[in-house]
């Protein structure tokens, strides 16, 4: 079976290596040696500053709004995203408010945001999909004009420069994801920037209990913490990621060339690099989506809808309104694999699928 991600394992030898070290310094935990140098490698990697590397993804997005020092419970955010986008909000106590996406770029609606807020809302929590980068301006200006925080889930953008500069460097907090499934992976884990620097100050209190000096306790705190394993893996693959890139860089051209006449591509934002993470294809109904879905899975290839269900239509969330570009993208998409050399006979059985469709839908028409 071929599945749309495939995990990807760096060089052994290296990875035994660093175990080896960490056997010798016998720190596996606690903000140890090997944490401490994957965050300097990234800072420099990236080109940001005031990262911290932590747990997991969903962990670092509920510890970015356990930081959140405003009032409101309110939270503006995306419908179409992986699940912790809104999990994470609501962990925290807080309320989603969902604003519907753009139907080409698959992100959050600026347009949708303004109307939104209320005296009770303290952030906006955009997603940028598939590593497209969000209308990041446009944000700006509304929560400036508002003073709210911006909190962008980055986890599929660690690949992606927006106006020259690593996207991470963008909104108060950026979180982005290093799950094993993830480009860059640190088995789990993630990361947080965050732009302020007494924030940033405190958040290293935070993700140690609370704990600021051997005998006290400051603040509420969490454990948030990478451990030393799980950066021994990061500083491997750190080594191999523009290899990665660039090898799904290739089946990302490919499949655009091989089937832009047959599905919907996503639109990418002008003012940033492609991301080559995923490889997202629109088919123009849920029926001809499952199909595809059916044909390449007789050939032992799955393609997942990525992201269904629709944030808005959880059982633990009570949106005001139907997040009808949301939900109606979520009924047709299809996230197809970039890996193992599966991309021609993939490309190959949507096209077929797709030509016979449309043969089947003109001879029903004439
Ligand atoms: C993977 C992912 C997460 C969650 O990250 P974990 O490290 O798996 O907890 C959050 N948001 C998005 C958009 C993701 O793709």
């Amino acid at each position: 079976m071929t599945y749309v991600t495939k995990i990807y394992m760096p060089d052994k030898e290296k990875f035994k290596t660093y175990i080896d070290e960490i056997y010798e310094s016998g720190w596996l935990t606690n903000n140890g040696p090997l944490v401490q140098k994957l965050e300097k490698r990234l800072e420099e990697y990236l080109g940001v500053k005031n990262l911290l590397c932590l747990s997991n993804g969903t962990d670092a997005l509920q510890f970015a709004y356990r930081l959140l020092e405003e009032e409101g419970k309110e939270v503006i955010t995306t419908p179409f995203s992986f699940v912790s986008t809104t999990s994470a909000i609501v962990t925290e106590r807080l309320e989603p408010v969902f604003a519907d996406i753009d139907k080409e770029s698959y992100n959050i609606d600026p347009k949708n945001i303004e109307r939104l807020i209320t005296k009770d809302t303290c952030a906006i929590a955009p997603c940028h999909v598939f590593g497209n980068a969000c209308e990041i301006d446009e944000i700006d200006t509304i929560a400036k004009r508002h003073k709210l925080k911006v909190i962008y889930d980055a986890s599929h953008a660690f690949d992606v420069q927006y106006k020259n500069r690593h996207i991470l460097n963008y909104g108060d907090m950026s979180v982005v994801s290093f799950h094993a499934t993830k480009i860059f992976h640190t088995i789990e884990g993630a990361a947080i920037v965050i732009k302020d620097n007494a924030l940033y100050e405190k958040a290293k209190i935070v993700r140690n209990y609370g704990i600021d000096a051997p005998d006290s306790v400051a603040m509420l705190g969490i454990n948030a913490k990478m451990n030393d394993v799980q950066a021994a893996m990061g500083l491997c693959m750190l080594d191999e990621v523009d290899k990665i890139s660039k090898e799904r860089k290739e089946s990302h051209q490919f499949y655009r060339k091989s089937l832009n006449k047959y599905v919907q591509i996503q639109k990418k934002n002008k003012n940033s690099t492609q991301s080559y993470s995923y490889f997202p294809v629109v088919l123009e109904s849920e029926e001809e989506m499952k199909k595809v879905q059916e044909a390449l899975f007789k050939e032992k290839i799955t393609a997942r809808q990525y992201f269904k269900p629709s944030l808005d239509t959880l059982p633990y969330v009570e949106p005001i309104e139907i997040m009808h570009n949301s939900r109606d993208l979520s009924n047709r998409i299809l996230v197809i694999p970039m890996h193992s050399n599966v991309e021609k006979k993939v490309s190959k059985i949507i096209r077929t699928t797709l030509e016979k469709e449309s043969l089947c839908k003109k001879e029903y028409s004439s």
